[in-house]
């Protein structure tokens, strides 16, 4: 359901002390949050117990970085998307461009991914975005739209259950960020093909080198309706700064 959204990924960052102090500066600093703004944080897996506890009773949900396409069964190391529900998750990230590059996540894999959380009442958070390379060829709307196509063909009705987030992947942790306009255009294109499948209402996220001092002018586009966060969503005064613009 479109609304502002803004969501931490820790990536594989964190430590029970340093997860404690960041929480309760987040439970502490969220409260003068406009009504229909929802802050997320997506962490490792250990620490689900950890936020579960820390966050219950907040306005802040929590989630998590990937999921297993698979129900259960003979798939060591991976966690399903039940699991995730048992520890309160909202969200699961899937796709995301780290996850593509280093683990071999293919648009198939990653549409399956979206499937298995839908299945467990989790919503997915779709990860699209183009190199630079791809950039570079002009390319960048064929990418995203090939990789979006690929998970909304797979969740079929359910495509209006889904976050769909836009990361450059050039612009990932790099402090290189989208232009608000260069974003916006890959957003608007995005919209539509939303739109097409019944889901023209999805939150659409920016990512990608999102700051304090840049989100104002992103999240102003008519597009844009949050962000997905990296670095900044480990420092709290950053993270609830960026929610709030
Ligand atoms: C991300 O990890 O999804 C991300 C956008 O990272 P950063 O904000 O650090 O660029």
């Amino acid at each position: 359901m479109r609304g502002k959204l803004v969501v931490g990924n820790w990536k594989m960052n964190g430590g029970l002390a340093a997860n404690a102090a960041l929480l309760s500066e987040l439970v502490a600093g969220c409260g003068g949050l406009a009504s229909g703004r929802q802050i997320a944080v997506c962490v490792p897996y250990p620490y689900l117990a950890q936020v579960s506890t820390a966050l219950k009773a907040t306005p802040i949900v929590w989630g998590a970085q990937d999921v297993s396409e698979h129900e259960s069964g003979a798939f060591t190391g991976e966690v399903s998307a039940r699991m995730l529900g048992e520890f309160g998750c909202r969200h699961a990230i899937v796709g995301h461009s780290e996850r593509r590059q280093y683990f071999g996540d293919t648009d198939a894999v990653v549409a399956a991914k979206a499937v298995a959380a839908l299945a467990a009442g989790l919503t997915p958070i779709a990860c699209v975005g183009e190199t630079l390379a791809e950039r570079d060829a002009g390319t960048t709307m064929a990418v995203v739209s090939r990789q979006l196509d690929a998970v909304l063909r797979a969740v079929g009705a359910n495509a209006a259950k889904t976050v769909v987030a836009y990361e450059p992947v050039w612009a990932i942790g790099t402090g290189r960020t989208a232009s608000p306009e260069e974003a916006q255009a890959v957003h608007a294109m995005l919209r539509a093909r939303l739109a097409k499948s019944g889901a023209a209402e999805v939150a659409l996220l920016y990512g990608g080198s999102v700051k304090p001092d840049n989100a104002k002018a992103l999240f102003a586009m008519a597009d844009i309706d949050g962000g997905l966060i990296g670095g900044a969503s480990l420092k709290a005064a950053e993270f609830l700064a960026i929610a709030r613009a």
